[in-house]
């Protein structure tokens, strides 16, 4: 196996740390500058990625165009679901390496980073089998005319990522782009680009033909910006802050592309008082602190029947001091954010939560010489929370809980709709017409009833309503999400169809 276990195919010193070169065209390609990738555990960097701009970004729309037009495009989709189906044995195969890298690169406790693996290889194998059911339709139209609809390939598609799930997200954007025909370029966060550059690796390893898949790691307004503006890309997928997002999408409106955002959220959990308090609290923690908070569709805001409010608090604020807080490779329940700076912006929310909000637990970082190194946080439970502070409507992206009380259905679901994000819901009940009103109430992309997340699911669309994003990312929706529409209409003169062109012209 050739691209997989060594990081890179530039000399450097032994004593350097493994440099992750840029796949371009099957081929690792090198750059004359390198970004530091610091772990997050040991506020060290321990590896250097490739650092692109314009010129590795063209290389890569450029092979991927190549590989689109020579090979991709006429291969059959059952082929293709084939290749995607090596790629997630492949990546099961390397689930420890991949793991591994993932915790040392984005500080993530290790049993999340080999679900990640897992939920990586899922993305693959579910694409690879579900492109074989993607097709158009037959439309009813005059009965002179044959309509009918094609699922096309959009050509190259870029995509941009962020440094939260640099696999998941990684699979969830390529699997379902390369399975439907397109051929990819992918441009990691220069926070944690370490794991995708692997992926390419391993799939090119597996089968994938050179150019289909390229990986360009770099900075945002480098390597990002020049594949958002590249005039040889069709389609473009994003997710990350909304800034970021919305410089994408205007560069998308330059060229003419059609966009996918996936930009975060602030999304509620509403806990009704039919519903035993206890039961709902394994999963609010769950989703309030897996990678730390850092995940955009945690449930980073609680909002409680009044009558169960102090019983559920309570519980809550047990929960979170139970939590082990720890390098992500001793797989305790909490590691450390991403970076110093990530770690300065929560620290930012939790002196405002102080200030204007109760601090039941947690507040700031945790005491001893095991957390001087790292970014860590303590898991931080503010409670009485209005509506309209920076800490109820802003995304904190850390293991922060927003409590406030409700005394009515109605006032629950003004309070849910208080922000400008629109991902996620949860909501906890007992009564099936209360769940029902709620879910169609709720302006949110994914709403979960008596559970959150619905264990990630790689089956089930997932995109965000108001500011939290366009399109829709995840399950066979994905499939259409990059592919176009085209209409075909025969006209079905008898006769008619067995003229050829030449035998036409001459007649
Ligand atoms: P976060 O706040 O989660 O770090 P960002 O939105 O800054 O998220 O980053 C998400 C991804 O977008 C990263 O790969 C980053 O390099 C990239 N990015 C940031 N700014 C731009 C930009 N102006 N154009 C294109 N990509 C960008």
């Amino acid at each position: 196996m050739s691209f997989v276990n060594v990081p890179a195919n530039v000399p450097v010193n032994p004593q350097a740390p493994p440099h992750y070169a840029a796949v371009i065209a099957g081929k690792r390609v090198p750059t004359a500058e390198w970004i530091d990738i610091v772990d997050p555990a040991l506020g060290r960097p321990f590896a250097r990625a490739a650092r692109c701009g314009t010129a590795e970004t063209d290389e890569a729309v450029a092979a991927a165009r190549d590989a689109y037009e020579h090979t991709w495009r006429h291969t059959a989709p059952a082929e293709r679901g084939r290749l995607c189906r090596r790629v997630a044995d492949a990546l099961r195969a390397e689930a420890e390496l991949l793991a591994q890298t993932e915790t040392r690169d984005t500080g993530k406790p290790l049993g999340q980073s080999r679900t990640d693996v897992d939920v990586a290889a899922r993305y693959f194998e579910f694409y690879g089998g579900a492109v074989e059911a993607l097709a158009g339709e037959t439309l009813i139209s005059r009965p002179d005319l044959l309509a009918f609809t094609l699922r096309e390939p959009y050509g190259v598609c870029g995509h941009i990522i962020p440094w939260n799930y640099p696999l998941q997200v990684a699979a969830r954007t390529l699997a379902p782009a390369l399975a439907a025909g397109n051929c990819c370029v992918l441009k990691p966060a220069e926070d944690a680009p370490l794991t995708p550059l692997l992926l390419a690796g391993i799939a090119l390893d597996a089968g994938l033909p050179p150019g289909v898949l390229n990986v360009v790691p770099g900075y945002g307004p480098e390597a990002g910006a020049a594949l958002a503006a590249h005039p040889g890309v069709d389609h473009l997928a994003f997710t990350g802050s909304r800034e970021a997002g919305a410089s994408v999408m205007a560069a998308a409106a330059r060229t003419i592309v059609p966009v996918t955002l996936e930009l975060g959220g602030k999304s509620p959990h509403i806990v009704l008082p039919d519903y035993d308090p206890k039961r709902a609290v394994p999963l609010i923690v769950e989703s309030i602190t897996e990678h730390a908070g850092q995940n955009c569709s945690a449930g980073s805001r609680l909002l409680v029947h009044a009558r169960v409010h102090d019983e559920l608090v309570a519980a809550l604020a047990a929960a979170f001091r139970a939590l082990r807080i720890g390098p992500g490779l001793t797989d305790p329940d909490l590691g450390p954010l991403i970076s110093a700076a990530q770690r300065e912006r929560v620290l930012g929310y939790l002196r405002l939560g102080a200030r204007d909000c109760v601090t039941v637990t947690g507040g700031g970082v945790p005491a001893g010489p095991a957390y001087e190194e790292g970014f860590y946080v303590q898991p931080t439970l503010l409670d009485r929370v209005d509506a309209g502070h920076p800490v109820f409507t802003e995304e904190i992206f850390g293991p922060v809980l927003a409590v406030t009380p409700f005394s009515s259905l109605e006032e629950a679901v003004r309070l849910a709709e208080a922000t400008s994000y629109g991902l996620a819901a949860g909501v906890w009940t007992r009564d099936v017409g209360t769940a029902h009103w709620l879910a169609r109430q709720l302006r949110t992309g994914q709403v979960f009833v008596n559970n959150y997340s619905a264990a990630g699911g790689v089956e089930l669309p997932f995109g965000g309503c108001k500011r939290s994003g366009i399109g829709v990312e995840k399950g066979f929706e994905a499939l259409r999400e990059y592919t176009r529409c085209k209409t075909v209409a025969i006209h079905t003169r008898p006769g008619e169809s067995t003229v050829s062109y030449e035998e036409g012209c001459e007649g």
